[in-house]
């Protein structure tokens, strides 16, 4: 870079610095074993590839439904809700960054768990939010307390990521009542794959806000579609905000494919119980192997090795094509994120990693 590059230009001094939330690493190689990014390893509902092969490019031309009628009132059959209680967005990151814009507007720190998902602070910077973590406990659980603490709002993952720990419902919804003077969103991006929802709240709660996403237990996360669930009045101010900011988030393909995947129940229970049961498996393979972890209720396992560092194993999976995450950050350096894949997927892993151990023993 030359010197002239280098000097800041007075222009940069009114520019919004921010540093950006990096995401798992997509290989463009062939043959990897991809579980670093909790992306499901089924494909979505059939009705989707049938939506997507007949869908007519003609109607390109025109603006999508900025309303997302059909998806909305799909989701809102689903979970017997109104429609007015629905927000849809760009995947659930989209939902969660406007929600940030929308309820997080006070002089008080919002509050998040120290361990979890790496985009809160990063919203809460580029939109000049005061943020303050709150540390989980030894065994990656939140400790309730620290919630009941003045606050310009609250947000926390059910189950929690990157640990997979679910909280009580109880213990949330105490969070919630104790917290009427702000907006308590729930994360539950994994939520079903068998941790209990706060949506049955909603209606006892008006500062309480669910939000979910198609890319994990739907199979969908290309397509990127999230939603989040409120009394109305809550829901209004969110999509007041995103039509202040963008009408058309919503892209029609989007609305129809989404549509499809939540009319096919069935599947989507078929997957969600697959996934469960190659969990359950791996998580007993690996304890044989002297691996540790936290009783995981969603996509993903959190692991640490009796013995070797999860960087050393992290890097050796990844010299074999076997790609999960890992992190360089306080308290979860010895950590590995590894994504639920296929039985035979998850096999391979194992098998990797029980030979990886005895020659790495051997040597
Ligand atoms: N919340 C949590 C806890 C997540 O792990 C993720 C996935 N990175 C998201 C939200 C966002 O997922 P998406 O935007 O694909 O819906």
């Amino acid at each position: 870079m030359n010197a002239g590059i280098m000097t800041e230009a007075k222009w940069e001094k009114n520019v919004r610095k921010v540093t950006p939330y990096v995401a798992g690493e997509q290989p463009k190689t062939e043959g990897v074993i991809k579980l670093n990014t909790n992306e499901c390893p089924y494909p979505p509902a059939p009705g989707v590839s049938a939506v997507m092969k007949e869908l007519d490019c003609e109607k390109l031309r025109l603006y999508p439904d900025m309303n997302a009628e059909k998806l909305v009132s799909a989701l809102a059959q689903y979970y017997g809700v109104k429609p007015e209680q629905i927000f849809v967005g760009v995947g659930s990151d989209d939902v969660l960054a406007m929600s940030f814009m929308t309820f997080f507007n006070g002089d008080k720190p919002i509050l998040f768990p120290d361990i979890t998902y790496s985009f809160y602070d990063v919203w809460a910077e580029v939109f000049r939010i005061p943020w303050k973590v709150c540390p989980l406990d030894e065994e990656f659980r939140i400790k309730k307390e620290d919630y009941l603490k003045p606050n310009g709002g609250i947000i926390i993952p059910n189950p929690n990521a990157p640990t997979g720990v679910p909280e009580n419902t109880e213990v949330l919804e105490e969070i919630v009542a104790a917290n009427p003077d702000s907006v308590v969103i729930i994360d539950e991006a994994y939520v079903d794959f068998g941790c209990k929802s706060m949506l049955p709240l909603i209606s006892k709660y008006d500062n309480l806000m669910v939000v979910q996403t198609f890319s994990k237990s739907r199979a969908m996360a290309g397509i990127r579609i999230g939603y989040a669930i409120a009394n109305e009045k809550l829901i209004g101010y969110l999509k007041d905000v995103k039509f202040s900011f963008n009408s058309y988030t919503m892209n029609m393909p989007s609305i129809e494919a989404g549509t499809a995947a939540v009319r096919d129940d069935a599947y989507f229970k078929e997957i969600v119980g697959k996934i469960i049961k190659t969990r359950e498996w791996t998580k007993q393979q690996l304890a044989s192997l002297g691996f540790r972890f936290t009783d995981s209720k969603s996509n993903f396992l959190f692991v640490t090795h009796e013995s070797v560092p999860a960087a050393e194993i992290f890097k050796a999976l990844k010299e074999h094509n076997i790609y999960v995450r890992y992190w360089n950050k306080p308290r979860i350096s010895n950590h590995l994120r590894i994504t639920i894949g296929t039985d035979e997927q998850m096999s391979r892993l194992v098998k990797f990693l029980t030979n990886y151990l005895k020659e790495r023993d051997n040597d």
